[in-house]
C-alpha cells in the first residue's frame, strides 16, 4: 500500500484518499490480477495507483484537467502507467466508449449518481462489483437505494480513523473526516 506521503497532490486537486481507507476499499473490491477497473473521479490517483497495482487494466476518468494531469505524474512516478488509460471526461459521457470491466469504482460522481451507476452497472462483467466511497450522506443513501433497485445486495461501512502522531511527550491522535464504503457483494 502507498503512503499518503508518496503522492505529489495539489491543492485544486482532492485526494489522495487515506492510507487506511485505500486499504479497506481494495479489499471490499476483491480486486484480481486478471479484472479490469473502471475508476470514476480518479482525483490525485490514490485509488488508481493501488488498482493499476493489482489488476489487469484500469480506466480511470476524471472531469478535472488538474486531477488526470496528477494522476498521471503519481502514475509515472511510479512506472504504473502501463495498464492504465486515463480520460479526460465528465463519467456520463465516456461510458459509452468503455468495454465492460469487472469493477466500478466511484470515488465522485457531481450530482449525477443515479445516472452513472445506472449506466455502468450494463457494462459489468458477471460477478463484477460496485464501490462507492462517500462523505456526503446524500450519497450514502443515493447509492444504497439505486443498486438495491438495481438487485445488487449491498454493504456500507463508515469508518472514523484518528491517526497517531508520535511527539517527544508521547503519541497524540489526530482525527480524519469519517468516510462511508458502500460495496456489492
Ligand atoms: N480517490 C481519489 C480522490 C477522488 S476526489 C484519490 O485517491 O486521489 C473525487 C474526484 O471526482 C474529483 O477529482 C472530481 O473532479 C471527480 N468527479 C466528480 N464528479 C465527476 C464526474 N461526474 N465525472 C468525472 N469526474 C468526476
Amino acid at each position: 500500500m502507498f503512503r499518503d506521503s508518496d503522492f505529489k497532490t495539489n491543492t485544486d486537486v482532492p485526494g489522495p484518499t487515506k492510507e487506511e481507507i485505500r486499504c479497506l476499499v481494495i479489499c471490499k473490491s476483491k480486486v484480481k490480477k486478471d479484472e479490469t477497473v473502471l475508476e470514476i473521479g480518479c482525483g490525485t490517483g490514490g485509488l488508481t495507483l493501488e488498482f493499476a497495482k493489482r489488476s489487469k487494466q484500469v480506466y480511470s476518468i476524471d472531469k478535472n484537467p488538474a486531477a488526470v494531469k496528477l494522476t498521471r505524474e503519481n502514475l509515472l512516478e511510479y512506472e504504473l502507467l502501463d495498464n492504465v488509460k486515463l480520460f479526460e471526461e465528465d463519467a456520463l459521457s465516456v461510458l459509452k466508449s468503455i468495454p465492460k470491466f469487472d469493477i466500478l469504482m466511484i470515488g465522485g460522481s457531481g450530482g449525477d449518481l443515479y445516472s452513472i451507476i445506472e449506466k455502468a452497472s450494463t457494462k459489468l462483467n458477471p460477478g463484477g462489483r460496485i464501490i462507492v466511497t462517500a462523505i456526503l450522506m446524500e450519497t450514502k443513501t443515493q447509492s444504497i437505494s439505486k443498486l438495491k433497485e438495481l438487485g445488487f445486495e449491498v454493504e456500507i461501512i463508515e469508518v472514523n480513523i484518528s491517526k497517531g502522531r508520535i511527539i517527544d511527550r508521547g503519541t497524540m491522535m489526530f482525527s480524519q473526516n469519517p468516510i462511508a464504503i458502500i460495496y456489492t457483494i
